[in-house]
């Protein structure tokens, strides 16, 4: 089995060590990271600039990009032949509910979905390094990685696996859940009397809502979303079949004259 492991907290992150070392016995482990942290960057892809891959040691590359560049770069660059697996994490932090679209954790594992090769992303729900936890979440993403290795993914979905804190007691399938982003900026002032403001930094809530991502981390059950990247309202797209969405444009400016 070649598995590609991605992140966006960095090519340093002790979360992206461990889950190398925790698959290591399932084949062989190709890093591409970035060389940074490029936490919240979503789905970016670096179009407008080189980039360069630098060889840390043996498998390890870091990339002056995002993590979708990493993902992109190590199926058709770097890699001799498509992956089976694409890894993304450990993150240091969750990523559940609405937060998914900020995620550059959740985009690489997006990525590998695009390019049609079997992808999951696994986020740590705690922001401290604490080796014993990311050495369980390791142990996750080895199950995870084996299951989907056994059973196959169904088209076009890749998972969302979240891991609460400690010791996890179970594992479930849930679904995505909702943010409560109340208060989310902050602003303060600088050293010269100026305003700034800082997103995200407040703590923020989630909705009580059974069977989703949210609750069952907290029940202290790992979380595993399937998700697709259909962002379709199949609901909505019967609702607004009542607007008869009619075009009837001006017909504006002749400039036939021109000619
Ligand atoms: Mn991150």
């Amino acid at each position: 089995m070649l598995i590609l492991i991605s992140n966006d907290d960095g090519i340093q992150s002790p979360g992206l060590q461990v889950l190398a070392e925790q698959v290591a016995d399932l084949g062989r482990v190709v890093v591409v990271a970035p060389d940074r942290e490029r936490s919240a960057v979503g789905h970016a892809l670096t179009l407008h600039a080189p980039l360069r891959a630098q060889k840390i040691r043996e498998d390890w590359w870091a990339i002056d990009g995002t993590p979708t560049d990493c993902v992109s770069l190590g199926i058709h660059g770097l890699l001799k032949e498509s992956p089976d697996l694409v890894i993304s994490g450990i993150n240091r932090g969750a990523n559940m509910g609405d937060d998914l679209t900020y995620s550059g954790t959740v985009a690489a594992a997006m990525e590998a979905t695009l390019m049609g090769v079997p992808a999951f992303a696994i986020s740590l729900d705690s922001h401290e390094f604490n080796r014993e936890a990311f050495v369980w979440a390791g142990q996750v993403a080895a199950v995870i990685a084996r299951t989907v290795q056994e059973q196959g993914l169904p088209a076009d979905t890749f998972l969302n696996v979240n891991v609460p804190a400690g010791r996890p007691s179970g594992m479930q399938l849930a679904r995505q859940g909702k943010r409560v982003y109340e208060g989310a900026v902050i602003r303060k002032s600088d050293p010269r009397g100026n305003d700034y403001y800082w997103i995200g930094a407040g703590e923020l809530g989630f909705q009580d809502l059974d069977g989703t991502d949210f609750n069952v981390v907290q029940s202290g059950q790992v979380a595993v979303t399937p998700l697709h990247l259909d962002l379709t309202n199949y609901a909505a797209l019967e609702r607004l079949r009542q607007w008869q969405l009619d075009l009837d444009l001006d017909p504006g400016e002749d400039t036939s004259r021109n000619e």
